[in-house]
């Protein structure tokens, strides 16, 4: 498992040390553009305050913050007008899940017929 490196370019990005093409902020969760989009709309959605670095870290008690973080990912994709055509949410976790940023996020990844494949 990870330790959490408070030197993420996530963490940079949460701090404005890094500017992002943001989508959504609250006082929980920033939603903000991928630098390096896989469709039309590739969103990452992190939470502001939760230092947790990936899955595989997550406890019993991050429930709560996961779901909320769940249920926004699917009012932000319904405000970019994804929820009739569909969308994909992807968490990577570790190395060969192909996991990079260890803070973790939620991509929300739409505007084009998206592969059928998983893997
Ligand atoms: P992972 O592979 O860890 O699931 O996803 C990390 C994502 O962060 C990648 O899709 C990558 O393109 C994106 N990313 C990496 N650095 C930056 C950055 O500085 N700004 C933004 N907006 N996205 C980044």
């Amino acid at each position: 498992m990870h330790e959490y490196d408070d030197d993420n370019i996530f963490l940079k990005i949460i701090n404005h040390e890094i500017p992002c093409d943001k989508i959504f902020e609250n006082d929980d969760f920033l939603c903000f553009r991928d630098i390096a989009p896989q469709a039309p709309i590739h969103l990452l959605l992190v939470s502001k305050n939760k230092k947790v670095p990936s899955l595989a870290n997550v406890v019993k008690e991050d429930a709560s913050w996961l779901g909320e973080m769940i249920v926004l990912s699917t009012q932000i994709a319904k405000d970019q007008g994804l929820d009739l055509s569909g969308y994909r949410l992807v968490i990577n976790c570790g190395h060969e899940a192909g996991q990079t940023v260890y803070h973790l996020h939620l991509h929300i990844i739409g505007g084009k017929k998206l592969s059928g494949s998983m893997t």
